[in-house]
């Protein structure tokens, strides 16, 4: 077996651990394995190993892959996620090209994805970043802004808003990574309450998955436990 199979076997256990800790039933969370900066042939293996869902941060990559990715496993339909900053001229190609956005953090790209959604494709699934630990440098909307903005993105053709994503300070203290992801999933619910029919938790990462699964992720974002550590050029 490959590495990279093996190693999704053993998060595929870590994520069924932890659901069972937490009571919640085995399948309820989903692994996104996040392939930025691997190429054509880490994904290929990983798809060998059964895995079809895929998260990219960087867009001019991401094209290559989900271009190379049909000639390579012809006949595996693949999920591709948006899951980096989006710069409000590089909408089209990712709502031309992605099954799912994850990091929506304003209203002006939730629009232009829209608009820019081919109708053949059906509804772009998105959802909005959140700034869970106010930090500064961190994308994501104000936890404040979010009902005016879920509900103004809510109502837009192209899209379907499923929920919420974050990526909140890293720590090593699993009470402080719980009480983060706590935080985002009691927006979600108060998003619930307004009426807006949302199922997604996007949070956790390799270092914090048992954490996200335990406060309720719906969707955890794994790289280097899959992939090995990434290598920037
Ligand atoms: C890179 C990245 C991940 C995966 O991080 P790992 O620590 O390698 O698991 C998840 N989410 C986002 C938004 C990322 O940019």
């Amino acid at each position: 077996m490959s590495s990279i199979a093996q190693n999704l076997q053993h998060v595929q256990q870590q994520i069924a651990a932890a659901a069972e800790r937490a009571g919640r039933p085995a399948g309820a969370v989903q692994l996104l394995a996040v392939s930025k900066t691997f190429g054509p042939q880490a994904v290929l293996e990983a798809v060998r190993a059964g895995q079809r869902a895929f998260g990219e941060n960087y867009l001019q990559e991401a094209l290559e892959k989900i271009a190379a990715l049909p000639l390579l496993a012809p006949d595996v339909p693949l999920q591709w996620h948006f899951i980096g900053p989006i710069q409000s001229n590089k909408t089209r190609p990712i709502a031309e090209h992605f099954d799912w956005v994850h990091s929506v953090d304003r209203l002006k790209i939730a629009q232009r994805l829209s608009e820019q959604r081919p109708a053949a494709l059906g509804a772009l699934n998105v959802c909005l970043q959140v700034n869970i630990s106010g930090e500064d440098s961190k994308s994501g909307l104000d936890p404040a802004e979010l009902p005016a903005v879920a509900a103004q993105v809510a109502q837009l053709p192209g899209l379907k808003l499923r929920g919420l994503m974050a990526i909140p300070a890293p720590s090593e203290d699993v009470t402080q990574q719980r009480a983060a992801f706590a935080a985002v999933r009691s927006l979600l619910a108060q998003l619930q309450a307004q009426g807006l029919a949302l199922d997604t938790l996007s949070m956790g990462m390799s270092a914090d998955l048992d954490a996200a699964v335990a406060e309720g992720a719906s969707i955890v974002r794994i790289g280097s436990a899959i992939f090995g550590a990434r290598h920037y050029a």
